[in-house]
């Protein structure tokens, strides 16, 4: 028996507004790159991410509203400012596509709306894709500034909670709303598994090395995972950063580049590993219990 819903919108519901639904959310999230940008740039220098407007860094002067469209501004330019010429890095456009590219996956992810069994209508609006796509911003802003400056601020951390807090609660309250929420007790345990064994992994550098192994910035910054992920995926997570770590320790070695004592920013790897283990980390799992012969 087809529902009331399907009578009105038929297949077509599915067939053509998912993928208007994935497009847009990849606009949107071009336009937030764009605003991810501006907090990369300003926010470790303590600047105000809303005003002055946004101006060329190398001559200062205000860029038009033609100039501030995400990726294709910097194409129109061929990668050079107007007044100035000088060369606009290549990262702007990067974070842009990344963001857009994020938020259209988170899109796909968790739909705008869902399939239902106990809804007469069929059909469940979504807000999952709200908080995840903070969630994606905020990855992406804390990889480049810790990439760049070592440094993980603490307001961006504190968003990224916030928004897994929404996720989280209305995943309890709506949980027909929130269908890839997580329960409060795997959001629970997915925070202890993420600050807990970098935690102690510093402590025992200072201890040994009398030095700081991991800044108390990556402890947060997984801490504030866990929320999205639970404590199996944040396993993934660490999984997958470690190893792209020690991949990139190793190809800095073969190109002779490597130095004792040289200082590396983590935070780029643990991001890496949280988002390949969002996507892709219950099928890791299956796959590693099938290599052991063992089940989950
Ligand atoms: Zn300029």
């Amino acid at each position: 028996m087809p529902t009331d819903f399907e009578i009105v919108f038929g297949r077509d519901f599915e067939v053509v507004f998912a993928p208007v639904f994935i497009w847009v959310m990849g606009v949107v999230g071009l336009i937030f790159g764009s605003f991810a940008n501006v907090v990369i740039y300003r926010v470790p220098k303590g600047l105000s991410v809303v005003k002055p407007p946004s101006a060329c860094v190398t001559c200062g002067t205000r860029l038009r509203a033609w100039e501030l469209l995400p990726v294709i501004s910097w194409l129109f330019l061929c990668g050079k400012c107007h007044a100035c010429k000088a060369k606009i890095s290549l990262r702007y456009s990067l974070v842009e596509l990344l963001c857009g590219v994020l938020f259209a996956t988170m899109a796909w992810y968790a739909p705008l709306w869902h399939w239902t069994r106990t809804d007469r209508l069929g059909y469940q609006t979504s807000f999952s894709v709200v908080p995840l796509a903070v969630w994606a911003f905020i990855l992406i802003t804390i990889a480049s500034i810790d990439a760049e400056t070592q440094l993980i601020p603490d307001g961006l951390v504190l968003t990224g909670a916030i928004a897994g807090l929404i996720f989280i609660a209305g995943g309890i309250i709506f949980p027909e709303n929130f269908p890839s929420s997580r329960t409060w007790y795997d959001a629970l345990l997915g925070v202890a598994a993420g600050a807990v064994p970098l935690f102690i992994i510093d402590r025992i550098t200072l201890l040994v090395l009398k030095k700081d192994g991991f800044g108390y910035g990556d402890v947060k910054l997984m801490a504030m995972s866990g929320l999205f992920l639970g404590w199996r995926l944040m396993l993934v997570t660490f999984f997958i950063a470690f190893l792209l770590a020690t991949l990139y320790i190793v190809f800095l070695a073969v190109r002779g580049r490597a130095r004792r004592g040289i200082y590396m920013a983590f935070g780029p790897f643990l991001v890496a590993g949280t988002l390949v283990a969002f996507f892709l980390g219950e099928n890791l799992f299956e796959m590693y219990f099938e290599i052991l012969g063992g089940t989950p």
